[in-house]
């Protein structure tokens, strides 16, 4: 729970700030990420990440491998020293504040709140997934269906195929589109048609 509490409530910039070379002062810290030169190799073009939204950095030159890690890492390679001794000395840091039990409830509700959005956002997509899955079946089926139409009997009988073909290529193209709101309802769609056809 300690490494929890140190980082929801320690910020990365308040860590640079406090344990590293780097003046916070002089950065436009507003924005959700930005660049900054890294403190951990000889930088000269601003490569290294600083994501405040997740609280974590990223360095993209120089550092072997990419260095990246959340507030604990930073304080750690700061320092030069282990991740137990850099949870130790931010554990000092914290207010009487972040380890009340008011903070902790507050803390707990949050972790809670977020685990949801990401089993929400986890099923969404395994759905999109089995809808693309099945949609594409439905495609290559009626596909082969529509090379076999020889006679009139069966184009009379196979016939609506031709109608339902380019509907169905509509739905696999939407549910790949970047717009979550293009996704959800084109999913709306196509699982009422898939479940009215019985088809699975
Ligand atoms: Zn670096």
């Amino acid at each position: 729970m300690i490494i929890e509490i140190i980082k929801s409530s320690i910020s990365i910039l308040d860590a640079l700030e406090l344990y590293s070379s780097i003046d916070v002062g002089s950065i436009n810290t507003r924005k959700k990420r930005f660049n900054i030169c890294c403190p951990f190799h000889n930088d000269r073009n601003p490569s290294f990440t600083i994501y405040t939204d997740t609280n974590r950095f990223r360095c993209w030159s120089g550092c072997n491998e990419g260095k990246t890690g959340d507030v604990i890492d930073l304080v750690a390679l700061s320092l030069n020293t282990s991740k137990s001794n850099a949870i130790k000395i931010l554990r000092n840091k914290l207010s009487k504040k972040h380890l009340g039990d008011e903070f902790l409830t507050e803390l707990k509700q949050k972790m809670k709140k977020n685990k949801l959005l990401a089993d929400i956002h986890y099923n969404f997509e395994q759905e999109v997934k089995e809808a693309i899955d099945t949609l594409s079946r439905l495609d290559r089926l009626i596909s082969k269906k529509l090379t076999q139409i020889k006679t009139i009997e069966h184009l009379n009988k196979f016939g609506d195929l031709y109608h339902l073909k380019p509907t169905i290529n509509y739905w696999l193209d939407s549910l790949l589109e970047n717009d979550v709101s293009i996704v959800f309802y084109t999913l709306k769609d196509a699982k009422t048609f898939l479940e009215r056809l019985n088809y699975k």
